[in-house]
């Protein structure tokens, strides 16, 4: 399982989000893939921009795409759902909602380049992407209140 194996990983601590594991059609978690992508590459474009937080943890987003990806993989030949842990569900929300938030203020650019040449076009579409890709995602809200239920 990829969470044994993250488990084993050095540096590895519980700062991730806990919660069970969840479900998810093998399409959409290839779209968190594209999303989480999309994160890290403007997370390095725009790395000395002047609104440092909130910080994207590399480490988060790189657990994320590793464990989205092993998921998959373990998904087995038919099946449409992938199951998903938690802490990597965690992962990939708190890596998108600092893309949504530093793209929302427009402090993330696909080209911080200072000169305007249709960009903010490509990030206002990106920001709706990531906002309809963070719907896919289960509402932590609604998961603390299952989990005390439970
Ligand atoms: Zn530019």
């Amino acid at each position: 399982m990829a969470t044994d194996m993250m488990a084993g990983m050095p540096g590895h601590d519980a700062s991730g989000v806990e919660g069970p594991d969840e479900h998810f059609a093998v399409r959409v978690v290839a779209r968190l893939l594209a999303a989480l992508g999309q994160a890290m590459l403007f997370a390095t474009v725009n790395q000395d921009h002047t609104r440092p937080q909130p910080r994207m943890d590399p480490r988060a987003a790189a657990e994320a795409v590793t464990g989205l990806s092993m998921a998959v993989y373990h998904t087995p030949p038919g099946d449409d759902l992938v199951t998903v842990a938690g802490e990597i569900v965690g992962w990939t929300r708190s890596t998108l909602e600092v893309f949504r938030d530093q793209l929302s203020v427009h402090a993330w650019s696909s080209c911080p380049c200072e000169e305007s040449h249709g960009q903010d076009e490509t990030d206002a579409a990106v920001l709706r992407a990531i906002r309809a890709d963070l719907l896919l995602l289960p509402d932590p809200a609604t998961r603390t209140l299952q989990a005390g239920l439970g």
